[in-house]
């Protein structure tokens, strides 16, 4: 059985699965702040669910993951600001505390992992994560594994600038999280939260800051798609985060973006973008399923050839 928990800025929640992947055990619990607190409670729930399974000799492996900059070799973690965790070695201090080796993932790409799985994908399918929560990320499974790149940069497609003169957290302008966020809906629609972030609702019912939040959230998601699927050919595009709450009138209204721009575009209706995505229900552990998919990373460098002239 595997174990799989996820560091969450708000929550921390942990699974066991069988060799099949199913779910066996889950907990979830608010997460803790500073390096010791954050480590206790993922090893607090960790000893949870592993006790429903029959006890630690019922694991053979376990993952974590955790937002902000992770070194997925050395199980380090640095930059997660929201949990106050400015530099962490949290795979070597988890471990120590469940008895286990512990390997250590970006959230956003454990939860790409996760989707690929629960989607059931073969080692063929390329699949993009897109995660639209307080910012816009992304990531790609690819062959099996998550795509990483230098310093785990690969998919930050949030950061990719598209137009526009909104300055973003990153330092640039007119990023696409700019357009397609949480942050961007709250600075277009700044009483999202007075309505209970009905944003369909209330732009259907002609509050004008709705409609202007609605348009542009789903023109850039609808542009995100379509980078993940022209950047990496992702055969799936699957969505999650806090904003996919709004459920099937979200999802609805991303199609209908991209059918308009087929209409206009032979190409890109050849594409078939609307039948490529979907969403993960919020309340499935796809993080922390995605963690206890995680396999150790080779720490070795690959030879290099030099050619003399
Ligand atoms: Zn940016």
């Amino acid at each position: 059985m595997r174990l799989g928990i996820d560091i969450g800025g708000t929550k921390t929640a942990a699974v066991v699965l069988d060799r099949e992947g199913a779910v066996l055990a889950s907990a979830t619990a608010p997460s803790g702040r500073g390096n010791n607190d954050v480590v206790a409670q993922a090893a607090h729930q960790a000893r949870r669910v592993v006790a429903e399974v029959g006890g630690p000799s019922a694991i053979s492996s376990a993952g974590v993951c955790i937002p902000g900059l992770v070194d997925t070799v050395g199980g380090t973690v640095r930059h997660a600001v929201n949990l106050d965790v400015d530099d962490l070695d949290l795979g070597r201090l988890l471990g120590d505390a469940l008895g286990i080796g512990v390997v250590v993932e970006n959230d956003v790409k454990a939860a790409a992992l996760g989707a690929h799985r629960l989607r059931k994908r073969g080692l063929d399918d390329t699949l993009a994560y897109l995660n639209l929560g307080t910012g816009l990320a992304a990531a790609v499974v690819h062959a099996g594994s998550v795509v990483r790149g230098v310093d785990g940069v690969a998919g930050e497609i949030g950061h990719i600038p598209v137009g526009g003169d909104v300055l973003c957290a990153c330092g640039q302008t007119g990023c696409l999280e700019t357009l397609a966020s949480g942050t961007a809906l709250l600075r277009i629609w700044p009483e999202a939260p007075d309505h209970g972030w009905d944003l369909f609702g209330r732009a259907a019912g002609g509050d004008g800051a709705a409609v202007l939040a609605a348009e542009s959230l789903c023109h850039g998601v609808a542009l995100a798609i379509q980078v993940l699927v022209l950047g990496c050919g992702a055969q799936d595009v699957v969505v999650s985060g806090g904003l996919t709450a709004m459920g099937d009138p979200l999802l609805e209204a991303i199609r209908a973006e991209l059918r308009v721009r087929g209409e206009a575009s032979p190409f890109l209706a050849s594409l078939g973008l609307p039948d490529r995505v979907s969403f993960i229900a919020t309340d499935v552990p796809v993080a922390a399923i995605g963690a206890a998919h995680l396999v150790r990373p080779a720490a070795t460098t690959p030879e290099v050839t030099t050619w003399r002239s």
